[in-house]
């Protein structure tokens, strides 16, 4: 199976100011209005920002058209180039105080301007991250909740993942595992948090949402975990509503 191509870092901007840079554009695969269906923000509601592009390949994505064939991508179809501006202006109609920029992976575009502006005009900000590319000081600082998902032997290709000692600096985040078979999976994943020395409060299992027969695969889980498993067990809420269908 092929492995994840290597890594890319952004890097700080510090001592620039914003207003001497080019305004930043970004490819932009969908923008919409949803409820957030996972993690510590489960059920509120939220606009989504999806990136297009990733530097993983994880075979349960369920975002693969945000990814998939990244050499024929074509701007207009597969993605759309918009400043903050252009974004702020897209969501300025939408009533939400959350935004999640989501993907692909978000970080491999600097987020920084965006971030910035959302902030400025009183936004919450999310991110959501593979927890592959560490983010700027800057964006650490900028952004107010991180969801970190950290893939396991499970994606399809094996990984090796930093200390994420980044995660103490910031204002809140939570890390979210997506598990196929719970024995195997949770013992890669508890031995993960005792490598980093991850509080197992911050920690949420989530079921594989491409399974067809989903609301079994939450079953599974949930039995396995409350044989004693320490961690605490979500389904994707869009997923139970809404199906396998894009921006929900
Ligand atoms: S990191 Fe996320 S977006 Fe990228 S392939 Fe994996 S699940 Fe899909």
């Amino acid at each position: 199976m092929r492995g994840p191509p290597p890594v890319p870092q952004n890097k700080p901007r510090s001592g620039r100011k914003l207003e001497a840079i080019k305004e930043q554009s970004y490819r932009v695969c969908e923008i919409f209005k949803s409820i957030q269906g996972e993690g510590n923000v489960i059920g509120r509601p939220s606009i989504f920002v999806r990136m297009y592009g990733c530097n993983l390949t994880c075979t349960w994505c369920d975002t693969k058209y945000s990814w998939m064939g990244p050499e024929k991508a074509k701007e207009g179809i597969d993605y759309v180039r918009m400043t903050p501006k252009q974004i702020l202006h897209e969501i300025s109609e939408v009533d939400a105080s959350l935004v999640t920029i989501t993907g692909g992976e978000p970080l491999l575009q600097p987020l920084e301007q965006l971030v910035k502006s959302l902030v400025e005009k009183g936004y919450e900000v999310l991110i959501e991250t593979n927890g592959t590319i560490k983010p700027s000081e800057e964006l650490q600082e900028l952004v107010n909740i991180w969801s970190v998902s950290p893939k396991t032997s499970n994606a399809g290709f094996s990984i090796e993942y930093g200390e994420l000692e980044w995660l103490q600096n910031v204002k809140d985040y939570y890390l979210k595992f997506v598990v196929v078979n719970p024995r195997k999976d949770t013992k890669e994943i508890l031995a993960f948090l005792q490598e980093r020395n991850i509080n197992t409060s911050k920690v949420i299992l989530q079921p594989d949402g491409t399974r067809e027969d989903y609301v079994n695969a939450v079953k599974e889980l949930m039995d396995f975990a409350k044989e004693g498993l320490q961690l605490r067990v979500l389904p994707q809420l869009h997923r139970l509503v809404w199906g396998h269908k894009r921006a929900v």
